[in-house]
């Protein structure tokens, strides 16, 4: 599948297609910013009447819950073909990872995919070394590569980039319905947080704390994949690009910030291949296969890992 993906890259058709409209250009800065001014606002609120364990509890379940659907569908999955996956898990995985608030799925692949073609080079929609290596040049491309590539309104050619998943008219539907998951991923919290307290007020903690928060959180942790984990860390593997691996990110990321093997081997289903770099999705992976839900996943191999070794 990477192969055609490439092959498709470096095709005749244009690099952006249509510019984002006016609405999903304002929707952009609304879903971004609200949450982060949510996230600032969060720190004076005090434990004990504005925030309790079932926020902590929802959060972070929905926190778990959406990033898995990132890294596991939208990124793994989807973008680089890691396994295979059954239609209802292929679906499912679309669902949750729309429900991140990353953008609507087709964007999602097609700016990741993009990503990898011209990876820290001219084309590349966020890397951190796009104005150059002083350090002026790189505290621009840092803040470039963490969110500012997020407000470009060219956006991405799905038609050059994602060619398979515009074919699957289950994905194109995801896509479209991107809305009505950005209403459910925020009041599914609020809902929960309702009916646990019984009361209102519940309902408005949990919508801040695990809508809101949560959104914003995950937000930073995958741009932080985009910024720090091409800037700062080590580069064990072989790569064509700046990629690192950042072990902090380890856990919050879920395994995606190992992302120096990543980009030395974008479709290995598992990125934190060396003893002690924990990567939860690739344990969930491990389970979706073991209950037979995925199949022919590109587990590492000693041999192949030794081949993409550095040194
Ligand atoms: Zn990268
Ligand atoms: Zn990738």
């Amino acid at each position: 599948m990477t192969a055609t993906v490439e092959e498709s890259g470096v095709g005749p058709k244009p690099m952006f297609g249509s510019p984002r409209a006016h609405w999903p250009q304002i929707g952009t800065y609304i879903f971004i910013l609200v949450p982060f001014a949510a996230l600032i606002g969060a720190v004076p609120f005090a434990w004990g009447w504005g925030l309790g364990w079932v926020d902590v509890g929802l959060a972070a379940f929905f926190y778990t819950f959406t990033c898995l659907g990132v890294t596991v569908g939208f990124h793994r999955y989807f973008t680089h073909g890691a396994f295979k996956a059954n239609r209802a898990v292929r679906v499912g995985l679309a669902i949750v990872g729309s429900m991140a608030l990353q953008g609507p799925i087709l964007h999602w692949v097609a700016d990741h995919r993009r990503h990898h073609a011209f990876a820290d080079r001219d084309g590349d929609p966020h890397s951190p070394w796009a104005f150059g290596t002083s350090p002026v040049a790189l505290a621009k491309g840092f803040w470039h590569a963490h969110m500012g590539w997020v407000f470009d309104r060219k956006l991405t050619n799905a038609e050059r980039f994602a060619p398979d998943m515009l074919a699957d008219t289950d994905i194109r539907r995801v896509d479209r319905q991107f809305g009505l998951w950005t209403a459910v991923t925020l009041l599914a919290p609020a809902l929960l947080g309702g009916l646990i307290t019984w009361s209102w007020w519940g309902a408005v903690t949990a919508f801040f704390w695990a809508g809101l928060v949560r959104v914003s959180l995950l937000h930073h942790v995958t741009w932080s994949v985009n910024s720090i984990c091409h800037i700062v860390g080590d580069r064990p593997f072989k790569s064509r690009d700046k990629a690192t691996n950042f072990w902090p990110l380890a856990i919050l990321s879920m395994g995606e910030a190992w992302h120096n093997l990543h980009h030395a081997d974008p479709t290995s289903a598992r990125h934190g291949v060396r003893r002690g770099q924990l990567d939860v999705s690739a344990r969930v992976i491990w389970l979706f296969e073991r209950f037979g839900w995925v199949t022919e996943v590109r587990w590492p191999t000693p041999q192949r890992l030794a081949k993409l070794a550095a040194d």
